[in-house]
């Protein structure tokens, strides 16, 4: 299938969102961004930024390993700093429960042909990262894997696009979808209309209540994780750390601040909407996030705590996305549902959904992201961060 597109607008001004109207607009697609708020206002602000390929679902793991082969060349692509730093991935075993899990991973993944080691010791731990306590008895170890700055990546990806004739529109709500018989027309905004043959809804948290404007029904619920940063300090890990239970996550930024989260629990949106307060972490989870850090890495018990903040995560019940054009509304196209694992990929999510928009398929694997898996499926999603 080869849709005939004139008009495309893209929904959502984070990495997912600038990603794909980067790829649009560089293929010659003429692209509008609508964004909310600011971009990266939402979990492509709030995130760790951990590029990660290890500990992935199977399902994942072809997708991670392709945008890990794009963020080697991210910043030369998009000419702007993203902060990628490919320096590896230590999950760690903090107790003698987690070393089998942690082994298992290991197996499971280079199977899979990702190059992943495992670090069955503490000294062979401490050997590639010596900050790391001398309590943590295990860990894997992807040399591969790396982090990023995500405010600088996407604001990267939105000037690329513009560069290539994209229009972003920041502080304007997608209030509307203009569909009848059978296919998407355009967006309402408070601002007015904009005419689309189609629309890429990726709206983090929010894609579900599109969704449901068009009759579709996407089953995500949010996740709240507490986030804690320190002031600079001088050089401690190079890799991103995660524990085997996905309770904590953390990585030195270039700036040589500490960013850390923790374990992601239920959360409540309030009825008037999105409260910037209410996102705001309770102190319990910020000292459980700064307890496991030093646990983890001793030397953080001195340092100085500059910004706590609150991440809103939209889990689905499988904790894989949605990448699709639906098949009963034409001209619409999803991504969401990253359920916190969604930053790594947004250089391929973007690519996949430039090829949905302009031939309806892609090269990549993404069977396993439709919709309608979720028609025959119960269960809860884990609810770990793994950096
Ligand atoms: C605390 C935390 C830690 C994380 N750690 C990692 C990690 O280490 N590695 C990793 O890969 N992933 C991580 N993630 C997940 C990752 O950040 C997200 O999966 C990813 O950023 C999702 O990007 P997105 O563009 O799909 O959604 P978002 O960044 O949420 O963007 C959606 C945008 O849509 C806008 N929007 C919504 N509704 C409307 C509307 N009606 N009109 C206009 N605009 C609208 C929103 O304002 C928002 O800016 C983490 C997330 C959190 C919160």
């Amino acid at each position: 299938m080869t849709a005939d597109i004139r008009d495309v607008v893209v929904v959502g001004g984070g990495i997912s969102g600038t990603a794909a109207a980067y790829e649009l607009a560089r293929s010659g697609v003429m692209v509008t961004l609508v964004e909310q708020g600011a971009l990266a206002s939402m979990a492509s602000g709030w995130t760790l930024a951990g590029v990660r390929q290890s500990g992935r679902h199977l399902a994942e793991l072809p997708l991670a390993r392709a945008a890990v082969r794009r963020w080697q060349n991210l910043a030369d692509e998009l000419d702007s700093d993203v902060e990628y730093r490919q320096e590896g991935n230590l999950r760690l075993a903090r107790t003698p429960e987690e070393v089998p899990v942690n082994a298992a991973v290991v197996a499971e993944q280079r199977s899979a042909g990702l190059e992943l080691t495992f670090l069955s010791d503490p000294d062979s731990v401490r050997h590639v990262a010596p900050a790391v306590a001398d309590t943590v008895l295990a860990a894997s170890y992807c040399p591969t894997d790396g982090h990023a700055n995500p405010i600088a990546t996407v604001r990267a990806f939105a000037a690329a696009a513009e560069r290539h004739g994209a229009v972003i529109r920041t502080e304007t709500a997608v209030t509307g979808i203009d569909a009848n018989g059978g296919r998407v027309h355009g967006v309402h905004t408070a601002t007015g209309s904009i005419a689309a043959d189609t629309i890429v809804v990726a709206a983090g948290i929010y894609t579900d209540r599109l969704c449901r404007l068009v009759g579709l029904d996407l089953p995500l619920r949010v996740a709240h994780a507490a986030a804690v940063q320190t002031i600079p300090l001088p050089p401690l890990i190079r890799q991103v750390l995660g524990v085997a239970n996905g309770d904590f996550a953390g990585r030195q930024e270039v700036s040589g601040r500490m960013r850390m989260t923790g374990s992601a629990g239920p959360w409540q949106e309030s009825e008037h909407g999105l409260d910037p307060e209410a996102v705001q972490p309770p102190g319990e989870a910020v000292m459980t996030t700064l307890a496991r850090g030093i646990a983890v890495l001793p030397a953080l018990a001195s340092a100085r705590i500059a910004r706590v903040w609150g991440g809103l995560l939209d889990m689905t019940p499988d904790a894989l996305p949605v990448i699709e054009r639906t098949p009963e509304v034409e001209g619409l196209v999803v991504a969401a549902g990253f359920s916190g694992h969604g930053f790594c990929l947004g250089p391929v999510t973007g690519q996949i959904l430039r090829d949905l928009v302009i031939t309806g398929k892609s090269s990549l694997p993404i069977q396993p992201f439709r919709r309608d898996r979720f028609a025959s499926m119960a269960g809860t999603a884990p609810t770990g961060l793994h950096g």
